[in-house]
């Protein structure tokens, strides 16, 4: 049964789903009525629940895309958005104002080593199309390297960044930017065969000593290719990367490999950033940042989602080097760093430090992956449980041996149960195998118990089909 909760939503006075179904539907973006069979039309939320006009509640396992960090409608950041709300909404930043002063120190203190400098965006895609552009502009060099299987933002640029064909569409793909082969453990070319499946660890770790992976090696290897036969004379503006691949499925880097790629970047000339859209903030338990959970240090940070649990903003931070190159360009924009964003921002930014979010994902993170990994032994078709913190992915297959992903609508069907029975959870990665688990960070051991119990009864419905 879900845990208890004290809040009472009100209620939901207005058209009904199916009356939006039958008379709206028109007017909206399409792929809005694409996802589950039967919708879910939710009116409001409250920290880690949500409740449909029914007053059906949830457990928010996705959070609204890994967007909602320290919970819906979290008291003390609609105090904080709400008072500025009455002193000033907006300004432009023709006009300084002193929330973005005291909201950019507070956010840059963050950040270990030279990355002292911030620029504010609203959104993820606009952080890392300014990220790239710094880069450019700092090197002078215009070739690029991303990571297939990576995901960086849906603007018509980044499209050519992200490297998921899921996400490509009918414009030129590349605008600069090559891909290195994905350093996937469990379905690259060299996943599992080398070092995941050691006896040691079975399905699940490396054996290698740290940053020594043998697979890690070959990724590395195959990223140095790049860099000889596609940047021009060897030289590369700028390397992008996810600690861990969000949309792509919660894919794990393998240890090590950040730190040895971001080395031959920076031998051939070019920065590196660090995308944090998902992983930032407390998400991996063990570290602020999923960039300082591999040992390496960037040059550009990119942030957005988590940044105003789910309030439209995003940023940039870099070093007061690359900045004094960005300031030969005007580089501007209407809404970034706004009053209510900055004071919605500074809120977060307290949140989790006064309720230990950090502390709470590595403790609740680590419980939910243990638990996961029970489901695993259970049942042929969860492939692979991985991740970090509550950034956490589950792959579905036919069966282990093969790794073949799951079909399309044995997946759907599945997650439709989980719904049923009060479970969000959001679905992701190349094939849309991949089961992504990032809820808001306050998340209790006892909503674990209960969405495990309901993966549990979805997984073995699906079993009892066969
Ligand atoms: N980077 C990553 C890692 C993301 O997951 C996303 C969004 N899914 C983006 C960038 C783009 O962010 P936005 O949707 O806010 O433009």
């Amino acid at each position: 049964e879900m845990p208890a909760c004290s809040f009472k939503p009100s209620k939901h006075e207005g058209p009904d789903l199916n009356s939006v179904l039958s008379t709206r539907k028109n007017n909206l973006n399409p792929a809005l009525f694409t996802f589950y069979k039967e919708p879910v039309y939710v009116h409001q939320g409250y920290m880690q629940y949500l409740w449909d006009t029914n007053n059906k509640r949830y457990l928010d396992l996705f959070a609204g895309i890994v967007t909602v960090s320290v919970g819906h409608c979290h008291p003390a950041v609609v105090a904080a958005a709400e008072k500025q709300m009455k002193k000033l909404w907006h300004t432009t930043n023709i006009y300084l104002h002193p929330k973005i002063h005291e909201y950019a120190a507070q956010l840059v203190a963050k950040f270990p080593g030279n990355l002292k400098v911030v620029y504010f965006t609203n959104s993820g895609s606009e952080a890392n199309d300014l990220a790239v552009l710094m880069a450019r502009m700092y090197t002078g060099v215009y070739d690029c390297i991303s990571l297939r299987n990576g995901y960086h933002g849906a603007s018509p640029y980044l499209m050519g960044v992200t490297a998921l064909s899921t996400w490509r569409y009918n414009n030129p793909t590349g605008f600069g930017f090559q891909q290195a082969m994905n350093p996937d453990p469990y379905r690259g070319p060299w996943g599992g065969k080398h070092c995941r499946d050691s006896p040691a660890q079975p399905g699940r770790q490396c054996d290698c000593p740290q940053g020594q992976c043998k697979a890690c090696d070959m990724y590395v290897d195959q990223l140095e290719d790049v860099l000889r036969y596609s940047m021009p004379k060897g030289r590369v503006g700028a390397f992008i990367a996810e600690a861990i691949q969000g949309v792509g499925g919660a894919v794990q880097l393998p240890d090590g490999y950040l730190k040895k790629a971001y080395e031959k970047i920076r031998a051939n000339g070019g920065v590196c950033i660090a995308d944090e859209v998902q992983t930032g903030f407390g998400r991996m338990g063990s570290h602020y940042w999923g960039f300082e959970s591999q040992g390496v240090m960037p040059d550009i940070v990119t942030m957005a989602k988590g940044i105003g649990n789910g309030f439209p903003m995003g940023a940039v931070v870099t070093t007061p080097e690359i900045a004094a190159t960005m300031g030969k360009a005007l580089h501007f924009n209407t809404f970034g760093g706004n009053p209510v964003a900055s004071a919605v921002g500074q809120a977060v930014l307290e949140v989790i430090d006064k309720e230990n979010i950090q502390g709470l994902c590595a403790d609740v993170g680590t419980y939910f992956i243990k638990e996961l990994e029970k489901l695993r032994n259970e049942f042929e078709v969860v492939g692979d449980v991985r991740g970090k913190g509550l950034m956490i992915g589950v792959e579905l297959v036919k069966d282990k041996a093969s790794r073949t992903p799951l079909p399309a609508e044995e997946v759907a069907s599945i997650w439709e149960d989980t719904k049923n029975m009060g479970v969000l959870i959001g679905k992701g990665g190349l094939f849309g195998n991949c089961f992504r688990i990032k809820p808001p960070m306050c998340i209790t051991r006892a909503d674990v118990d209960f969405s495990i119990a309901v993966m549990r009864a979805a997984l073995r419905k699906h079993a009892n089909k066969k």
